[in-house]
């Protein structure tokens, strides 16, 4: 299961800040004007924490998770205590409230965590304050709420991560779109610069593409396009980045490969391109540029480079591939 960005956390703990403190202070004033002091100094530490993770998160642009589980849980087993204690079922509807919260300001684990302390912490205490009948549906009910809010968050994490799979794929091939291309390509360099990694690219763009679409069809083009797609994610290993930048034209990104590597590849490539099926008898063949990163080298010069290959590569014939390195 994947685990929602610190932004989800930030944004989520940000909201219920505010919504606790506008809500949780008139209660803590009451409290310690009924006399209620040890609810009162709960609802307190509650709101004062909420008031710390604010400031935290606005003007620092920092969020602690761990410190909210370990500075939050008990003031919030101290508060529901008390509260359970002292005013009885009242006190028991604070507990709702609370189960949910930490499943939205924690990650999973730290979120179990969390609410499992707290149910252990307030089950004995709502057993003996309650007759029975009344402390198992208490109870009962906690749970229900406790289980719900993972299965909703669950739901919700599934869906972000498709969206966010959805948001860097090319429908039509499964291979990268363009949005992570910059990012990918300045990571590689630093890479390079860092541990001195060989970094390899390969463009490759398919020959006389516009003639498949015009003979058979815009559906047969896609096909075709589909296929290579699938080579490139095949032949490719999984620590590579494989990229439509548009058209008929990919890019592979080749971690830890020297020219002489990313030449074998993109030979092996083309080979397996080849061999694919044809809408005609022709065969659907492609030429590729390789150019592994130079020093001082920045993304574009390094994009340029490789690309002009695939142009050396058209002039001479098609078909082929031309490296940077001449090997
Ligand atoms: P060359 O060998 O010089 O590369 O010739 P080419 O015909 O492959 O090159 P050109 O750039 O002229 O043609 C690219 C064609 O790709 C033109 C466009 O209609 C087609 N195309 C672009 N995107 C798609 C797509 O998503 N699906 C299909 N079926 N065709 C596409
Ligand atoms: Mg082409
Ligand atoms: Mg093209």
């Amino acid at each position: 299961m994947h685990s929602q960005p610190v932004e989800f956390f930030q944004r989520i703990s940000m909201y219920l800040a505010i919504v606790c403190i506008v809500v949780l202070t008139p209660f803590a004033i009451n409290n310690f004007a009924q006399g209620r002091i040890s609810i009162g100094i709960g609802a307190s530490a509650i709101i004062s924490f909420f008031a710390f993770n604010a400031y935290s998160i606005s003007i620092l642009k920092k969020y602690y998770p761990s410190l909210t589980l370990l500075a939050l849980m008990p003031a919030v087993v101290g508060f529901l205590i008390s509260a359970l204690v002292s005013q009885g079922i009242i006190g028991a509807l604070w507990c709702y409230p609370a189960v949910i919260a930490f499943y939205f300001m924690l990650p999973e684990r730290k979120a179990w965590l969390a609410n499992a302390v707290i149910l252990a912490s307030i089950f004995p205490v709502i057993w003996a304050s309650f007759d029975p009948g009344l402390a198992t549906r208490i109870i009962a009910t906690l749970g229900i709420i406790s289980i719900l809010s993972v299965v909703f968050l669950r739901v919700i994490n599934e869906q972000q991560v498709q969206l966010r799979e959805q948001a860097i794929t090319d429908p039509l091939t499964g291979v990268l779109n363009r949005k992570l291309l910059q990012d990918s390509l300045e990571d590689a360099i630093a890479q390079n610069n860092r541990a001195g990694l060989p970094m390899t690219l390969i463009t490759l763009d398919l020959d006389y593409f516009k003639k498949i679409n015009d003979t058979h069809g815009h559906d047969a083009g896609d096909k075709v396009l589909r296929g290579v797609g699938e080579v490139l994610r095949t032949r490719c290993r999984k620590v590579d980045r494989i990229f439509r930048l548009g058209g008929e034209e990919f890019l592979v990104l080749l971690y830890n490969s020297t020219a002489k590597n990313g030449l074998g590849t993109a030979e092996d490539l083309r080979q397996a391109v080849a061999a694919l099926e044809s809408p005609d008898d022709s065969r659907i063949t492609i030429s590729a540029g390789v150019a592994s990163l130079q020093p001082d080298e920045d993304w574009q010069g390094w994009m340029k480079r490789s690309d002009s290959k695939v142009y050396e590569a058209k002039l001479a014939g098609r078909n082929q591939v031309a490296s940077c390195d001449g090997h």
